[in-house]
């Protein structure tokens, strides 16, 4: 196949159509028309082999979570997902990988309604550019840079699995293997929880670097501290299984690619989330992330986050 049968076969006629899409894949542009009243969101994310995920991941896998890790940016400021483009580099032209990479793609993408709009096909080592647009109400979407003194910090669902699944090694409990190794390999995006939010938090961030990391941005960004309880941090019974709770707190903290959302609630508005999140802490006046261990105790544990450089 060439180039643009590649495009037509894989990409165009697995994507939905959306109605406010003007002009998709095809034309040197794409058009949309986003609704009246809502701001545009756009948020860009690269894979690269062995770098994001390791070259023998599955291609059906790199699909979905190259988009995953996009939508869940789109989460974490409240977004309504609804565009994309694709930057697609390629070793060389393997139509079972591109039919798999496909499959995982648009199970995600069909399922949030968004539609692939455009992109660009070259060939090289294996890296995969996905951008992801949505739409919220205006001044209703989210921020890092908006936590408050007092407000209550949650993060939702577990921490720590993908990190421990990524390592796909003997120490995990052969029950949970999949489990785990699912939460590395196909993050589910927050995305009803980010429309939930917009009304609720003050601010709001994805946990791609570790929750510590993460947590440090809204810290820095909105000119706060925050005192965090490493033993309220939210495991999951595989973690547990498979790891000491020391492993599982450092996991939490510092491990990768959750794909969470933390944000942090005025105490007055906590009774508004109507799904039992995990609350790990509170804002404090105090700079930087002071962790405690039962409620007084110095956590001494390390917190550094992934970092590229
Ligand atoms: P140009 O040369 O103008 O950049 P291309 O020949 O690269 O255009 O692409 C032709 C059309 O196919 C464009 O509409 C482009 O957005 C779309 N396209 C190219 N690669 C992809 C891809 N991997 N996924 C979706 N659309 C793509
Ligand atoms: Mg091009």
């Amino acid at each position: 196949m060439n180039e643009f049968a590649i495009i037509e076969h894989f990409f165009n006629a697995s994507s939905i159509k959306r109605k406010d899409v003007v002009l998709g894949i095809g034309d040197d542009c794409a058009i949309v028309q986003p609704p009246p009243d809502q701001e545009l969101l756009i948020t860009t994310d690269t894979l690269v082999s062995g770098v994001h995920f390791l070259p023998d991941m599955a291609a059906s896998d790199i699909g979905f979570k190259s988009l995953a890790v996009n939508l869940s940016d789109l989460a974490a400021k409240g977004a309504e997902p609804a565009w994309m483009t694709l930057a697609l580099t390629l070793p060389k032209n393997d139509e079972t990988w591109l039919k798999n990479f496909s499959t995982g793609l648009f199970e995600l993408a069909n399922r949030y309604h968004v539609q692939l709009i455009g992109g660009d096909l070259t060939k090289g080592p294996l890296s995969i550019t996905i951008q992801a647009m949505g739409f919220a109400p205006k001044n209703q979407s989210l921020r890092r840079s908006n936590a408050k003194p007092g407000d209550l910090i949650y993060v939702s669902n577990t921490l720590g699995d993908a990190a421990l699944g990524l390592k796909n090694s003997m120490t995990i409990a052969k029950t949970y293997q999949d489990f785990l190794i699912a939460r590395h390999c196909r993050p589910e995006p927050r995305i009803e929880l980010g429309k939930q939010l917009r009304d609720i938090a003050h601010a709001s961030i994805d946990i791609s670097d570790g929750l510590a990391a993460d947590l440090g941005h809204i810290l820095n960004m909105s000119h706060v501290g925050a005192t965090v309880y490493v033993d309220r941090l939210p495991l999951s019974n595989a973690l547990l299984a498979s790891v000491s709770r020391e492993e599982g707190i450092a996991l939490a903290l510092n491990g990768g690619d959750d794909y969470e959302l933390c944000f942090t609630v005025a105490p007055d508005k906590a009774h508004l989330l109507n799904t039992p999140y995990t609350c790990i802490g509170k804002i404090t006046n105090q700079p930087g992330l002071d962790l405690r261990y039962q409620d007084e105790k110095k956590y001494n544990g390390t917190q550094a986050g992934y970092k590229h450089f």
